[in-house]
């Protein structure tokens, strides 16, 4: 019999032979668990095994969205007013609980428990933004196109939706989708990384709490398998997928060719550059900061310096005088900077990496492949790492290593970093940092990259805006959230109505209805 596991981190036991199972989250309460059928979720802190995850598959997959889809009509035709105020409800408990998701967050991610903190207020802001849902599915009305014909547009839900994380954001990136999804009217499936599913549970929780039907929110836990039977379902109408862009690929062809909307926002490799008239101190700062923060295990980290001219010779002693004082440790220990690697297969595929880019003839600079916390030594610490002298042939500068390697490359002038930058396969965010206003303005004009920050390292948009990026870096044609969020989890109607005049005569002709 499986024990339920708590979503507060205080109430986990740590024996291993009692260790908590997570249950899945149908029709708005937990499911029971077979044992048998889960894998194991550690503290890569210590790198202890702290509980089990369901592996869900195809049964656990149809009940879900037998359940959302039997939700359905309720929740779309439920006035608009009290969905947000659900929405409302569910942002104060998020607000409440902010610390107790943070916690769980970096009890099973690693990175530091601030860094936890700003990710959940962070997701918050896009739940805010739909809590204005009344005003977001406004339509347009033109009255009078014909005699007696009025034309107006309303966005209708599309049914049952679903959401695919990654493990990186185990609240920020569902609260990007399911608010949104939620706010148009459509019951909804998360199905999140199985690397990281606390925070998903209590978010799961805290939706019921909120006045949530059941059934319009349910969570299936599982990997290729659930993906697959959520993917191929054929009540399923459209899906948002964070992660990787080899599994966003598999996903959107295969939604897509099944009839489904599939935006798929996927891996990165993020550049910034830096011109030689930069404030230098902000810009290593921004470097750090962005290189490093969370493990460099963001999509819109900049792992790529582009240094302009002799930017690059008086940045890099500042880099290193920064890396001195990095604190790498525990993320719930106070002045810890950079917590552990989220696994210990991705901190072995990092330190594959780095050797990588020594094999191409990159200087690495510092060598974080042989840090070892002294009080951790199971835990699955790496120390920063930086490289110069990358040149793009690299595969150090082509591929996403998502971990704390940061690579400086040199270039003579502007137009050859601009190049690099516009030439790369992935385009998520990229940043110029410069005291030229003219320099920044033509940056923003050439640059193909969607998401661009001007002396600020990591340009995610704010949560009432959209975001994504383009090339390898998104596949689909609308961005998550905002506006285009909007677009996404919604059916646009356009109604042609007419209400003659009392007493006018209907005449009958077979001519195209011109618009008078
Ligand atoms: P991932 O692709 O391994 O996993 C993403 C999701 O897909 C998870 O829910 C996972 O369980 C599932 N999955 C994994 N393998 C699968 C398979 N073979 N078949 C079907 N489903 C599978 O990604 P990750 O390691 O969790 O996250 C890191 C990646 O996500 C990085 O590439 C990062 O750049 C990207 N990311 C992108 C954005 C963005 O907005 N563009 C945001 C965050 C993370």
């Amino acid at each position: 019999m499986a024990t339920t596991m708590p979503s507060s981190i205080e109430a986990r036991p740590t024996d291993v032979a009692t260790l908590p199972v997570l249950s899945h989250w149908i029709d708005g309460h937990p499911v029971e668990v077979d044992p048998a059928a889960t894998g194991p979720v550690f503290d890569p802190a210590s790198g202890e095994e702290i509980g089990r995850v369901p592996r869900g598959g195809k049964a656990e997959v149809d009940r879900a969205v037998a359940s959302a889809k039997a939700a359905f009509p309720a929740w779309r035709d439920l006035p608009l007013i009290a969905r947000s105020q659900i929405m409302f409800a569910y942002r104060e408990l998020v607000w409440r609980h902010r610390e107790e998701m943070a916690k769980l967050i970096t009890r099973e991610h690693g990175k530091t428990f601030p860094d936890a903190l700003a990710e959940v207020t962070r997701g918050l802001e896009t739940v805010e933004f739909a809590c204005g849902l009344p005003v977001h599915l406004a339509g347009l009305n033109t009255p009078n196109v014909a005699t007696d014909v009025d034309a107006f547009t309303l966005r209708g839900p599309l049914g049952v939706t679903v959401g695919i994380t990654p493990f990186n954001f185990p609240a920020m990136v569902p609260m990007w989708i399911y608010p949104i999804a939620l706010a148009c009217g459509n019951t909804f499936i998360l199905k999140p990384s199985s690397h990281t599913p606390g925070a998903t549970q209590l978010q799961a929780e805290l939706w019921t709490e909120a006045g949530l039907p059941d059934g319009v929110l349910n969570v299936v836990y599982g990997g290729r398998e659930a993906v697959t039977a959520l993917v191929e379902h054929p009540d399923v109408a459209a899906i948002q997928f964070v992660g990787s862009t080899a599994v966003g690929r598999q996903v959107r062809e295969t939604g897509t060719r099944l009839g489904k909307r599939v935006g798929a926002y996927t891996s990165a490799k993020n550049a910034m550059i830096v011109l030689p008239d930069a404030d230098m101190e902000l810009t290593a700062d921004a470097a750090i900061a962005s290189g490093y923060g969370s493990a460099g295990e963001r999509c819109m980290a900049q792992t790529l310096v582009i240094a302009v001219g002799d930017a690059g010779d008086r940045l890099r002693p500042l880099l290193l005088e920064r890396i001195g004082r990095l604190k790498i440790g525990p993320g719930m220990e106070s002045g810890v900077d950079m917590g552990p690697i989220y696994s210990a297969e991705h901190r072995e595929s990092i330190i594959g990496w780095i050797g990588t880019g020594v094999g191409e003839g990159a200087e690495l600079v510092v060598d974080g492949r042989t840090f070892r916390h002294p009080d951790h030594p199971d835990g699955f610490f790496l120390g920063v790492s930086l490289f110069d002298h990358v040149t793009p042939e690299m595969t150090i500068f082509q591929e996403e290593i998502f971990g704390p390697v940061l690579g400086m490359v040199r270039t003579a002038t502007y137009g050859e970093a601009i190049a690099l930058v516009n030439g790369h396969k992935y385009a998520n965010g990229t940043a110029i940092f410069t005291t030229d206003g003219g320099a920044a303005r033509r940056f923003k004009l050439e640059v193909e990259v969607p998401m661009i920050g001007v002396n600020v390292p990591i340009p995610v948009p704010a949560g009432y805006l959209s975001f994504g990026g383009a090339k390898e870096s998104a596949l689909g044609d609308l961005a998550m959230r905002g506006e285009d969020g909007i677009r996404f989890f919604t059916q646009q109607k356009m109604v042609t109505e007419r209400w003659p005049e009392p007493g006018r005569r209907s005449t009958l002709s077979l001519v195209f209805p011109g618009n008078r």
